[in-house]
């Protein structure tokens, strides 16, 4: 597998066509992914906000002073507050306030950044990743030249009530975010949405070199390929937030579709939210 970062993209500006960027910039072949990071997505799309855009509300003033009173730091309350407006549901409130985003990416603070945000405090996440990732790609099937512009009829989200593709079809996009982890130190990549593809690949009912059937392996495909593409972003001013992974191959598995764990199946998430609410 190869990673191969896009050159020379510019600081991108909103109504900046990402798809055309790329396909200008990158030759694409078929089988090829292309991560792109949230960071510019959100910039093309005019996701930057200011602090000032978010009055605080009862409740961030509540999680800011009671942020202070457990660590003695200063929170912004009108930080909180764009933090309660991206999200749909506050799991952990102190000290860090860990959510779920709209589109059911769980993070601290909603993922909002406040680095390579020129001119703003704040850059969201894109309200919608996964048609992002849909948009990104069906341009890329319009205009690269390698790439067969039929397949952008063809299946275009891999969302969970989408059909999910055989493999890559033709090209994959993943839009990615650089995310924390519970349980580990460090910062890796991690996919907020994607098309062209199955977020996993499954490998139960396929056996080890014992022979023993696996039975609970599903390889969360997008998120290792975010985490690779990651190494080759960068996270400071390297300026290269698109990566065309090249000669992944997916194999003979089965796809699947989901990548978030809805809160009925989420022991860990249900279990935060008793702890957090006692
Ligand atoms: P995130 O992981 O999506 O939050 O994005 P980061 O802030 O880590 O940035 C990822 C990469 O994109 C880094 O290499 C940045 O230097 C680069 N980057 C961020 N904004 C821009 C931009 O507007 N234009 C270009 N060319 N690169 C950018
Ligand atoms: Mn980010
Ligand atoms: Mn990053």
């Amino acid at each position: 597998m190869q990673l191969h970062p896009v050159p020379d993209l510019p600081e991108i500006e909103p109504g900046d066509d990402l798809a055309t960027m790329i396909a200008e910039r990158a030759a694409l072949e078929p089988g090829d992914v292309v991560t792109v990071a949230s960071t510019v997505v959100s910039k093309a799309r005019g996701r930057t906000a200011d602090l000032a855009d978010f009055p605080a509300g009862p409740r961030a003033v509540e999680l800011a002073e009671r942020f202070e009173a457990l660590t003695g730091e200063e929170k912004d309350p009108q930080f909180a507050q764009a933090v309660l407006e991206e999200s749909t549901e506050v799991i952990v409130e102190t000290p860090f306030l860990l959510t779920e985003t709209c589109f059911g990416h769980t993070c601290v603070n909603a993922g909002i950044d406040r680095s390579n945000v020129p001119g703003h405090d704040l850059l969201l996440l894109p309200k919608r990743p996964a048609d992002r990732a849909a948009e990104i790609r069906a341009g890329l099937l319009e205009r690269a030249d390698g790439l067969d512009a039929e397949a952008a009829d063809q299946i275009d989200t891999a969302g969970s009530d989408g059909a999910v593709p055989d493999g890559i079809d033709e090209v994959g996009v993943i839009v990615t975010d650089t995310c924390g982890r519970p349980f580990r130190h460090g910062q890796r990549g991690v996919a907020l949405g994607w098309a062209g593809m199955p977020a996993s690949r499954d490998w139960r009912g396929e056996t080890d070199r014992d022979g023993r059937e696996l039975g609970v392996t599903v390889q969360a495909i997008v998120d290792e390929l975010a985490s690779a593409a990651n190494l080759v972003t960068g996270e400071g001013d390297d300026g290269t937030p698109a990566v065309v992974v090249r000669d992944f191959d997916f194999g003979d598995h089965a796809g699947g579709a989901e990548l978030f764990r809805s809160i009925e199946k989420d022991q860990v998430r249900q279990a935060l939210r008793e702890w957090s609410y006692e």
